[in-house]
């Protein structure tokens, strides 16, 4: 495995998990590192096939920080319309969450998770007014990074 340096103080990251996937972490700022399918897959076990995911990026500008992976400027958003700021590699290799922004994007999670148990029928009428006007969910993950 390359070794990954924090964008923030260029300590070397070391292997993490987050929500149970692998994550690169910094052991001085504690910043983690999450690549694309790692977010891919924490987002998959936190919602159902039928979720509106990959919604655009909210908020996009660039920021002086580099990414671990390329070492190109990477940008920094608001996740999926949350109160969350992340920022991400220019080519989709991943995400940079800070130490509160590891903890937040967990409870955005949770959250999820939680109101998608709260009611079933309630979910049923949330999924069929949404029904037939979005795309599947890997062309908005595809979308949200910006691929056509
Ligand atoms: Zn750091
Ligand atoms: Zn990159």
């Amino acid at each position: 495995m390359q070794n990954l340096t924090c964008p923030i103080d260029q300590t070397i990251l070391a292997e993490s998990k987050t929500s149970g996937e692998i994550s690169s972490k910094c052991s001085e700022c504690e910043g983690v590192w999450l690549t694309f399918d790692a977010l891919v897959s924490l987002e998959d076990r936190a919602a159902s096939e039928d979720m509106v995911k990959g919604q655009r990026q909210y908020g996009k500008h660039a920021v002086d920080h580099l990414c671990p992976h390329c070492g190109e400027q990477m940008t920094r958003f608001r996740y999926r319309g949350y109160n969350l700021e992340i920022e991400a590699c220019p080519s989709d290799a991943g995400f940079w969450l800070d130490k509160s922004e590891d903890r937040e994007i967990r409870d955005v999670m949770k959250r999820r998770t939680a109101n998608l148990s709260r009611s079933a029928s309630a979910q049923r009428s949330w999924h069929q007014a949404k029904r037939g006007t979005r795309p599947g969910v890997f062309q908005r993950i595809k979308e949200m990074l910006g691929f056509r």
